[in-house]
């Protein structure tokens, strides 16, 4: 099969892979779309890339093949959660896999076939086609409907997204369903015109003007009733503090290694709720079926579809800051 791996410095070659074969368990997924998540950009600009090995986390396709599965069936659509464990501790009783101490990731989307465990293994429904369901069953939605329903967000919330890349843009699409106004940040243009697209009743680009006093200023003063931190950047962490009102809730998603806050003026005198929120769980994704079956939109998070062939131009694309959502489509 050929699969797409990250060769260092930005480099994406596709190469001859042996055919995955399925160990009891597992079904044998051949990928009908695997989509490019902002997490793979450390490794794909990294001088290693990704050491030869296979990436990509978001995926659909079917099921070709079974070996011992319960459940699963040759034929089957399927969406990957790629969060497995033990299937048995208190975490995985709950579906949340990735809190299990044997947790591990089923890596290996931007390929042609995969070996999924039978707990990777979500319904796609037939009526979902494989573009939405990519968006449906993974981060893009996946995380941020998470993050939203934990901070209980709702029609009456002014919320800041700080960051749109796609799990920003992800959370704007669920904002825009829920009917919440929104006020989206980001330093790229094209970003911030998708965001507009998307429903963002203004957009801030931080570079032209203070975010936090911008929020303030449309807020009456007040401030947002929720900030989201969306961006691997530093700075947001302390803009997502500063710009809610008292009693605000801030969620922390975008990943990043260190920033700094004064909890006392920033955090406690504010008295403020914050939750940080990683992934989702099977759960979730029945509930994000049942908004899609009541309107939920994302075919405008998607704005280029590449073949695998075409893999180098696709995170090229990506890397550029100009996109949404790039998808590595099957037969594209
Ligand atoms: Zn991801
Ligand atoms: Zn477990």
């Amino acid at each position: 099969m050929l699969g797409a791996v990250f060769a260092g410095n930005g480099k994406v070659e596709v190469r001859e892979f042996p055919d995955p074969d399925p160990k009891p368990g597992e079904a044998l997924v051949r990928i009908a779309v695997s989509a490019i998540c902002g997490s793979e950009l450390h490794s794909y600009h990294s001088p290693d890339g990704s050491n030869g090995e296979l990436l990509g986390h978001e995926m659909v396709g079917d099921v070709i093949a079974v070996n011992q599965t319960c459940h699963v069936k040759k034929g089957d659509r399927v969406a990957l959660q790629i969060m497995t464990g033990c299937g048995h501790c208190y975490y995985c009783s709950r579906g949340d896999f990735e809190h299990c101490k044997d947790m591990d990731y089923l890596i290996g989307g931007h390929a042609e076939l995969i070996a999924a465990p039978e707990m990777c293994c979500l319904p796609l429904p037939e009526d979902v086609n494989w573009e939405r369901g990519v968006l449906l069953g993974g981060d893009t939605i996946g995380t941020t409907y998470r993050t939203l329903h934990r901070l209980g967000v709702n029609a009456f919330d002014t919320v800041a997204v700080l960051g749109c890349g796609p799990i920003g843009l992800g959370m704007l699409a669920l904002l825009r369903f829920i009917g919440a106004r929104a006020i989206a940040v980001d330093i790229s243009p094209y970003r911030r015109k998708l965001a507009q697209k998307l429903g963002a009743s203004r957009v801030i680009d931080p570079e032209a003007e203070d975010p936090v006093a911008s929020i303030s200023d449309l807020t009456d003063g007040a401030g947002a009733d929720v900030a989201l931190d969306c961006s691997p950047t530093q700075g947001t962490i302390t803009a997502a503090l500063n710009c809610v009102r008292k009693f605000g809730r801030v969620g922390f998603v975008g990943e990043k290694g260190e920033a700094v806050i004064h909890p006392s003026n920033q955090f406690i005198r504010k008295e403020i709720e914050a939750v940080g929120s990683w992934y989702y769980n099977p759960s979730d994704y029945f509930e994000i079926m049942q908004l899609y079956r009541r309107g939920l939109h994302v075919d405008d998070l998607i704005t280029h579809r590449f073949p695998m062939t075409k893999a180098d131009e696709a995170f090229a694309t990506f890397a550029s800051g100009e996109s949404g959502k790039v998808l590595i489509v099957r037969g594209a």
